[in-house]
């Protein structure tokens, strides 16, 4: 007796992405892909799978990712610590020094895929997601930091999204921070009757991210907190300053948000993030700053940079309500044929279809007409080419509009002979 097979499902939190879903995937992709493009932009792919220590270091000990939400373990082969990628900076950094990439010159890349934290799921919040990641390594700034940005403004406007806005601030540089995590740990030590225990942990190790809340009871206490803004230098507002004037030559809003601070420990200067009210409570599309200390903190020779990484699923979410993102068609031509000998020419037909370019699907095995025409209507092909007895007989093949005709008056469904078919297609689909 065989024993029953439990299913087997995806795991909490992870989806899996269906062909109708999927072409729009591939639709935002290519657009990605073209826009990055434009701006001198070169793909890079690392490993889903690095050292845990990279993550701890890089990402930083005292963070929401290192402290709960990375999938680590231990290889049994060799008891190394591992980490499926929570985010994609750290493993960009590490391969352009393992690579010596910024020896001689500055470089724009990016990369796209999965990566992996263990929250708790909800809409616009998953433990497998995805992100496109684009940095700029060994660029100083501010200019580049003001492209990025105008970069983005770019993009939701190819993707028609309307309502998504940005929010600016700057965390200055490691002795403006130094400053003013003093006046915000006493500040903290004052107010401890409101701090939540999570708070109380972190007022010490990472006192800025205590003020990251989204505990209501304590939103009185953050907006009253000292504010980084405030201990900046000269020259951090300077660099700013030139960020937000290129940002306004460009035309593009911002607000200054001096509560910003980002999750993760590496970055100084600019961070922005880019919200909208549309996704519900999980509305930052997209998330990014500079991180000037991040390649010398991971071992290589210091160098500036500055990134952002756009969570493709909220993305996509948004882009469902735009209509920018559609799925094309299966196919553009559906091929209908009875008979072995109709069959046979079906199948030689399409090879030449392909040759023009043209998407075809042959309908496979033989049924009858009437269900072949239902999968024809159900494929999205604006054309069926037909190839019946009569058809193979007088070598011809009928040619029938499944949509509405393009130009209007057109017939329904034409007969033309084989050796026009090709350019009729051409012309129709
Ligand atoms: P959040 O505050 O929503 O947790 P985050 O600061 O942790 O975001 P980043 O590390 O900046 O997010 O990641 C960049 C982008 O990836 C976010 O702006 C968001 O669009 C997306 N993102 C982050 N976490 C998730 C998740 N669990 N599921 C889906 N998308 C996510
Ligand atoms: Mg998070």
């Amino acid at each position: 007796m065989t024993q029953s097979f439990q299913k087997v499902r995806a795991l909490t939190g992870m989806k899996d992405i269906l062909p109708d879903t999927s072409s729009q995937w591939e639709t935002l992709e290519a657009t990605v892909r073209a826009w990055l493009a434009a701006y001198g932009y070169r793909n890079m792919r690392t490993p889903v799978l690095e050292q845990t220590r990279l993550f701890t270091r890089g990402i930083g000990e005292v963070t929401d990712i290192v402290e709960k939400e990375m999938y680590s373990f231990t290889d049994a082969l060799n008891n190394e610590h591992l980490t499926m990628r929570p985010e994609f900076t750290a493993g960009m950094v590490r391969a352009s020094i393992e690579h010596n990439m910024l020896y001689d010159r500055p470089h724009r890349v990016y990369a796209m895929g999965p990566v992996f934290r263990h929250e708790k799921p909800q809409r616009g919040r998953y433990r497998q997601f995805h992100q496109i990641d684009v940095e700029a390594l060994g660029f100083a700034g501010p200019d580049i930091d003001a492209e990025l940005i105008i970069m983005l403004g770019r993009l939701w406007k190819i993707l028609g999204l309307s309502d998504i806005r940005l929010e600016l601030n700057s965390l200055g540089q490691a002795h403006e921070r130094a400053a003013h995590r003093s006046a915000l740990i006493e500040y903290l030590e004052q107010h401890q009757e409101v701090l939540d225990e999570e708070a109380r942990r972190r007022m010490h190790t990472n006192p800025l991210r205590v003020l990251d809340t989204k505990n209501p009871a304590m939103q009185d206490m953050a907006n009253n907190a000292p504010r980084l803004f405030d201990f900046l230098g000269a020259e951090s507002l300077a660099h700013f300053q030139e960020v937000c004037d290129r940002l306004s030559d460009a035309g593009i809003e911002y607000r200054l948000n001096p509560r910003l601070v980002r999750g993760l420990d590496y970055y100084n200067l600019t961070v922005f993030e880019w919200v909208t009210d549309r996704l519900g409570a999980q509305g930052t599309v997209c998330g990014g700053g500079r991180y000037d200390g991040l390649i010398e903190l991971l071992g290589g020779k210091p160098a500036p940079a500055v990134g952002f990484a756009i969570g493709v699923e909220r993305l996509l979410d948004l882009c469902a309500h735009s209509g920018e993102v559609t799925s094309p068609p299966e196919c553009q031509v559906y091929v209908i044929h009875q008979g072995a000998a109709a069959q046979r020419l079906a199948a030689r037909l399409a090879e030449q279809m392909r040759d023009e370019g043209l998407r075809v699907i042959v309908h496979a095995g033989s049924t009858g007409f009437k269900s072949q025409f239902k999968r024809a209507d159900a494929s999205g092909a604006s054309l069926a080419v037909i190839l019946g007895e009569d058809e193979v007989a007088s070598a011809s093949a009928s040619i029938k509009w499944l949509r509405e005709p393009a130009i209007e008056g057109q017939p329904q469904q034409e007969t033309v002979p084989l050796d026009r078919l090709m350019k009729e297609l051409k012309l129709k689909v």
